[in-house]
């Protein structure tokens, strides 16, 4: 109590900051009070994990360090490894003069995806297509414990974009075309991944209620969801109302959840680059929003801010910290940032008052999490990662985001669920077996990677199905059947499961003009529907053109980027459970029917956003 605290303030060594009872407010200015510039330019770093050696952290005061892109620091890092790496870049910070803690942070985000071994979620169009918020909260805690597992306290998540154009690159990190529905899914991710926001704290100021939480990130501000053709990091030309009306209001859901951080997008919004938007970012979300976290620039975003780019940092880092930058994702320059900003401050081109805000709300992050009393990984929390109740919750995940849009040809009964009793099925497709192509981007590594070692748990769609049929149904399997051989056992065959879909793809990368279903696929679903009655399982992180081949296909499904659970797919295709899924976005029928979204005025699409059929669940038997 305040004896303690009496007793402590008669001496001559109480240090303000460091005492855990006094309020936030109060220890962040009087720890502001103590440093010089360049423990505040520090501070104002995160670099990558790579160059973060302890002789570095201390040369510079570093605040923070990430996982650029997910690295890991080996390739099949244990959580003990992850845990011990990061104490170690702890213990340099704490050496430091002042022994501010760093804090660490990764993309964990759709489940802590780059840790090997950790429970895979779908990418969060499946999560859009559940309408379930209260298990996207539930997720969003699972996330929290499996990242602090590894003792990483921070994650660049949620990506709250409201993808307009299914051809970009990132829509998959998309919850939904609807920003409503963005709305919703933010609401609840956000109090899972930080817990819930304390009454004890007012609007907007950021909480994290303990060691099992995580600070959140929402991404990518503003608008990066509505450039033109969906190019990735392109302009975004909107009305100031349609900007407003459209894309920010999950970030006011984030900021109403105390939201820790929110990075800028590396798109323009109307010719100007979002990272000099002095407009949006400092009026608009910190002063009209009340958003009380740190404001952080994408991965060497300063450098793609003027033209030409990578140009010398001196001008673009003026422009991007008077613009309301507060943390700058700095991976390799951090030495030339923090000359800059020196000799900037000394000049004033660049103002103490920004340095000194910028640094404020970095450490109320840091307070408010408790990093300065519990710096350490929790070596308990191991355990959590990659969880027999994460897996299950990831399970039930996959089944509810999984949402059916066809059900039996016409004149026909419903072709769902199948039965278990079928003497022979033949089940084609290379995404069938296959756990990174399950996964898509965001997966191990920044661009994902196809494969079934990607992790160490899992089920692919294949063995989720082998497990789910009686022990005499023989299941023949192949990747891309030829017409001939599935000929021959024609008659044999009961049904087809048909999984075709998409490679894993992150950003620009991800930009497709075409949205065709790649090669094999289209073959693969004519050759095997033209003679056996089948269902196709789309796996893909976006609608793809399947108008051309719906009418061979008894059933269709999408079936997203579902994770390391395909036991979930198995659990509807034999109805288990029911599917209730329905639409996040809208399903075109040509690519020239783009941008096409819910509430459009010409609006002619081959499923409408928020189109689902249900089956009955038979019980899980
Ligand atoms: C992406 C961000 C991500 C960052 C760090 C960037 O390329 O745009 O979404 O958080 O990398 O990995």
């Amino acid at each position: 109590g305040s004896s303690t605290s009496l007793v402590a303030r008669a001496d001559q060594s109480y240090v303000k900051y460091k005492d855990p009872k006094q309020q936030i407010q109060e220890r962040v200015s009087d720890l502001v009070g103590r440093m010089t510039l360049e423990e505040k330019i520090g501070q104002m770093s995160q670099i990558e994990r790579a160059n973060a050696s302890s002789s570095v952290i201390q040369k510079y005061f570093v605040g923070s360090v990430l996982s650029g892109g997910g690295s890991p620091p080996s390739e099949k890092a244990s959580a003990a490894t992850w845990q011990q790496m990061i104490t170690k870049m702890q213990k340099a910070a704490l050496k430091t003069r002042l022994g501010i803690p760093i804090i660490y942070g990764i993309d964990a985000v759709h489940g802590h995806n780059n840790a090997y071994n950790a429970t895979i979620f779908p990418h969060n169009i499946g999560l859009g297509a559940t309408r379930d918020p209260n298990l996207v909260k539930r997720i969003g805690r699972a996330t929290a414990l499996e990242a602090r597992a590894t003792g990483i306290p921070y994650t660049f998540a949620p990506c709250v974009a409201v993808c307009r154009d299914p051809r970009w690159g990132r829509c998959y990190e998309s919850f939904s075309e609807d920003t409503r529905l963005v709305q919703l899914m933010t609401a609840s991710v956000v109090p899972g991944l930080q817990g819930d926001v304390s009454s004890r704290h007012p609007k907007g100021i950021p909480y994290v209620a303990g060691s099992k939480n995580v600070a959140g990130c929402a991404k990518h501000f503003v608008g990066d969801g509505g450039t033109k053709h969906g190019i990735n990091e392109n302009n975004t030309v909107l009305s100031f109302h349609d900007l407003m009306r459209i894309h920010m209001p999950p970030y006011d859901d984030a900021v109403i959840k105390g939201i820790s951080s929110v990075m800028i997008s590396y798109s323009s919004w109307n010719g100007k680059k979002m990272h000099e938007n002095k407009f949006l970012i400092t009026e608009i979300l910190k002063e009209k929003m009340h958003f009380r976290g740190f404001v952080i620039t994408d991965w060497q975003a300063v450098d793609k801010i003027t033209n030409p780019p990578h140009q010398h940092y001196y001008h673009s880092i003026q422009e991007t910290l008077h613009a309301g930058i507060d943390m700058v994702m700095i991976p390799y320059d951090y030495p030339e940032f923090v000359a800059d900003v020196t000799a900037q401050v000394k000049r004033g081109s660049i103002k103490m008052d920004r340095i000194n805000d910028a640094v404020s709300r970095i450490l109320r992050v840091k307070f408010t999490m408790g990093l300065f009393e519990d710096p350490f990984p929790d070596p308990r929390l191991t355990s959590h990662l990659g969880s027999k109740e994460h897996r299950q919750l990831a399970r039930e995940a996959v089944r509810k985001s999984l949402v059916l849009l066809k059900n039996g040809k016409k004149g026909e009964e419903p072709f769902l669920p199948l039965s278990k009793k079928a003497k022979k099925i033949l089940v084609a497709g290379n995404h069938a077996h296959d756990l990174g192509l399950q996964c898509g981007g965001w997966t191990k590594s920044w661009q994902g990677q196809s494969g079934n070692n990607i992790t160490g748990q899992g089920t692919t769609i294949l063995e989720a199905i082998k497990s789910a049929v009686d022990n005499s149904t023989v299941i023949d399997y192949s990747e891309h059947p030829d017409k001939g051989s599935i000929a021959k056992s024609d008659g044999d065959y009961d049904y087809a499961v048909v999984v075709v879909g998409e490679p894993p793809y992150a950003e620009t990368a991800g930009d497709n003009q075409n949205l065709t279903i790649p090669s094999p696929g289209p073959e693969v679903i004519k050759e095997a529907c033209s003679l056996v009655k089948c269902v196709v399982v789309l796996v893909s992180g976006r609608p793809l053109v399947v108008e051309p081949y719906i009418d061979a296909m008894h059933a269709f499904v999408a079936a997203w980027l579902p994770g390391t659970e395909g036991h979930g797919v198995a659990d509807v295709l034999f109805g288990d459970y029911g599917f209730t899924g329905k639409l996040p976005r809208t399903w075109f029928k040509s690519v020239g029917q783009l941008p096409m979204n819910y509430g459009d005025k010409h609006y002619d699409p081959l499923f409408p956003f928020g189109y689902g059929l249900t089956t009955k669940a038979s019980g899980k038997s």
